[in-house]
């Protein structure tokens, strides 16, 4: 059984590729703990400037 998360990957790979020279290029981290952002966190990244995690964590407190 080949699982649809799977197939999402190996289609996200040139894009997730392209992130991380973009991030790299451009010094994209996160403010708050500066990890490079992953490119799962690029939609939180652009609305806060912070990795999922520290954004998941400020919007806790
Ligand atoms: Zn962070």
């Amino acid at each position: 059984m080949k699982s649809s998360i799977e197939c999402d990957l190996e289609d996200l790979e040139p894009a997730v590729a392209a992130w991380e020279r973009k991030a790299q290029s451009e010094g994209l981290r996160c403010r708050a703990c500066a990890m490079k952002i992953p490119f799962g966190n690029r939609d939180v990244y652009f609305r806060t400037g912070m990795c999922g995690h520290c954004a998941h964590e400020a919007q806790k407190s």
